[in-house]
């Protein structure tokens, strides 16, 4: 595997391991989409109907992508991605036929996960709006999730930062009713972060994560991938003027001792 195809941010692979300070989060998804997908006669044995949906909630960047694209890889389920806003503007006039493609074509290819990002934009209190497309979108939506034949083989994954700007009629039974809130990630959290995106770097022995956790709070995951990016390229900067650029040769030791040190986090 080339390295860096399994860094999450990237197209492929993402597994657990990517993740970072979601332990107990984690868990539950695993339990409400992962057995299901796995084992679905033991959930048919128990009398369990597995969810169709399960609503992910919480600020941008704490990694609800993330999640859906990791349990879809771990799980080996096909992935199909939906963009609420995408699906309004871009294929305005055509949203319900795009739904209903997506939500065929996943069941078709079954295990798979339809992960809609933004699903506040696709299905928003409809007592809030006037237009009769947009009624009818959620309407669709609805109608697609209540047809689709329960077994938990399509699990369908909302992500919003707003809940309570969704349609209430898509948080009922057979819905998306279960919910899993992503917080801004503690101290610890952050720790666990910092490593995951500086797990391929070489790092000085001076790098603090305790004290790089503690200068950041307030920094969700993507804020933290960030800064990890971030330090890296002043690390870089470091040894630029080394480089000669007619021959564009570095020496070798430059390359060797391009180390992330405390002080590039600091910069
Ligand atoms: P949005 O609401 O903006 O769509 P999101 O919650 O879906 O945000 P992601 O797209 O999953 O956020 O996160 C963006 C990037 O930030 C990820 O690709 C990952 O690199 C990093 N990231 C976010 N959360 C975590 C985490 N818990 N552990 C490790 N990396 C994370």
């Amino acid at each position: 595997q080339a390295r860096g195809a399994g860094r999450p941010g990237g197209l492929g692979r993402v597994s657990y391991e990517d993740i970072g300070g979601l332990g107990k989060e984690l868990q539950r998804i695993r339990e409400m989409i992962e057995l299901p997908l796995k084992y679905p006669a033991v959930f048919d044995r128990l009398g369990v109907e597995p969810p169709k949906g399960v609503l992910l909630y919480g600020p941008p960047g704490t990694g609800k992508t993330l999640i859906a694209r990791a349990v879809a890889s771990e799980t080996n389920a096909a992935f199909f991605v939906i963009n609420g806003p995408e699906v309004i503007n871009k294929f305005y006039g055509e949203s319900e036929s795009r739904l209903r493609e997506v939500f065929q074509e996943a069941q078709r290819r079954a295990p798979s996960i339809i992960f809609i990002d933004e699903l506040d934009a696709l299905a928003p209190r409809r007592s809030e709006m006037g237009g009769e497309v947009e009624r009818r979108i959620v309407g669709q939506l609805l109608a697609l999730m209540d047809g689709m034949a329960s077994r938990g083989q399509v699990v369908v994954i909302g992500a919003t930062n707003q809940p309570n700007a969704l349609d209430p009629a898509l948080r009922r039974p057979g819905r998306f009713d279960r919910e899993i809130a992503l917080r801004v990630p503690d101290l610890h959290g952050r720790m666990e972060i910092l490593r995951i995106h500086t797990r391929d770097a070489a790092l000085a022995d001076d790098v603090d994560f305790a004290r790089l956790a503690q200068l950041t709070p307030g920094f969700v995951g993507a804020d933290l991938e960030a800064l990890c990016r971030e330090a890296a390229m002043i690390a870089l900067r470091r040894v630029l003027p080394y480089i000669d650029y007619q021959s564009g040769y570095i020496p070798f030791e430059t390359l060797v001792n391009l180390n992330i040190t405390m002080a590039d986090f600091q910069a």
